[in-house]
């Protein structure tokens, strides 16, 4: 039977009216003939208003009984979808992720996945239902529910469609794809329509939000081809794919900013050390910018479910040396190879002088260049990198 993984995020559901016609686009595709899988998000700002919930009980909350309260905001979802499928005489079943087969590590409120057992999953789609999974969720090896971090979501359903053998993973959220800048920041940005995995990972990376960066990972260690599309309404899609061929020219292919990264500066090596394993279990953005024998470790807070409690381990774990120093912004310039050629820095260094915008720090990586600036020069500076540089879509028809 031919697969389909679709995941809707929590904005797609964020009411009936919504709920309903996502309902009515699985039914269609249900009786087109294929076997569905579909991933769903918590409704709306679910999450937040959970964590905002312990957060007003518990000032330090424990993660493990957070990520208790914080799967149920995908289980309600995947709940209230099955009865709407039902609804629509379509034969349903709602799993949680433990149910489902997903299995992490015990990182609670970041874990990994580790496997996806789709036994029972293969089970439901052989008798003809649509398999429901709260995204976001697993389990771990002490059988405890654990949470994947900030828009986990994505990485279930990629992690499924690799586990199920999918031929096709499609991501829907209220956008129609992955533009060439943040179409809030930059308002000239059009679609892509096509990428390559490594692009889009290093776009997530550098801030971009239609896909989660981990999701990324995970897509290109199994191979999975990503589609990101509207969940209502028409347009077109991004096809996120692996590379075809080793390569190719370098290209910029879109402008990706963080509006908040939390900047941990430390001054003495000897506290690094702790600051290093503390940080350790998250997803640093450039960690360890040296400059002069001092480093700086940045987050991206948007990441972060819990960020007064980093910062207040960070106060009591790693002494005096280690500092949170608020946050700053970046701005990166990504695609194939984009940070190869040195002058490609340069360039984008001007394009801020020429607007007036400081530039604390400077760099490239393989696949991208990025200035760090202050949060409120951030939308400038994403525009005159936009106008600035030459971006290139490779893109091809866009296919159904
Ligand atoms: N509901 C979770 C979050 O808000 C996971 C997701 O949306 O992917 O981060
Ligand atoms: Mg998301």
């Amino acid at each position: 039977m031919d697969i389909i993984v679709q995941k809707y995020g929590g904005s797609s559901l964020a009411e009936d009216g919504k709920l309903r016609a996502v309902a009515q686009r699985i039914a269609n595709a249900r009786r087109a003939g294929a076997g569905l899988v579909v991933v769903v998000s918590a409704m709306g700002n679910t999450t937040s208003r959970l964590l905002a919930h312990a957060g007003r009980l518990n000032s330090t909350p424990e993660h493990r009984e957070l990520d208790m309260l914080l799967a149920a905001g995908e289980q309600k979802s995947a709940s209230l979808l099955s009865l709407a499928l039902h609804d629509l005489d379509i034969d349903a079943i709602a799993l949680t992720g433990a149910q489902a087969g997903v299995r992490t590590c015990d990182a609670h409120l970041n874990a990994r996945i580790r496997n996806v057992d789709p036994t029972r999953m293969h089970r439901e789609l052989a008798e003809g239902r649509v398999v429901v999974v709260a995204g976001f969720q697993g389990a771990s090896p002490a059988g405890d529910i654990t949470t994947l971090g900030r828009g986990g979501s994505d990485t279930t359903a990629v992690a499924i469609a690799a586990a199920v053998g999918a031929s096709r993973c499609e991501i829907y959220s209220d956008v129609d794809g992955v533009y060439t800048a943040d179409p809030r920041v930059v308002p000239d940005a059009s679609r892509l329509r096509m990428l390559s995995l490594t692009e889009m990972k290093t776009l997530a990376h550098h801030g971009s939000g239609v896909l989660n960066e981990r999701a990324i990972d995970v897509a290109i260690e199994h191979g999975v081809t990503v589609h990101a599309r509207r969940a209502h309404g028409d347009g077109g899609q991004t096809v996120v794919r692996p590379e075809q061929a080793a390569g190719g020219r370098s290209r910029i292919a879109g402008i990706a900013t963080h509006g908040a990264l939390l900047r941990v500066d430390y001054t003495e090596l000897a506290n690094r050390e702790a600051l290093g394993e503390l940080l350790d279990e998250y997803d640093c953005f450039a960690p360890e910018l040296i400059r002069g024998g001092r480093g700086v470790y940045l987050l991206p807070t948007d990441q972060l479910a819990d960020v007064t409690g980093l910062c207040d381990a960070i106060d009591t774990h790693c002494g005096e040396g280690v500092k949170v120093q608020g946050t700053v912004a970046s701005v990166s310039a990504v695609g194939r190879q984009a940070g190869r050629d040195p002058s490609t820095l340069t360039f984008a260094q001007r394009l801020l002088q020429q607007e007036e915008i400081a530039v604390h720090y400077a760099f490239a990586t393989e696949h991208a260049v990025c200035c760090l600036v202050d949060t409120d020069d951030r939308a400038v500076a994403a525009q005159a990198f936009h106008g600035g540089f030459r971006i290139a879509d490779t893109g091809v028809a866009d296919v159904a």
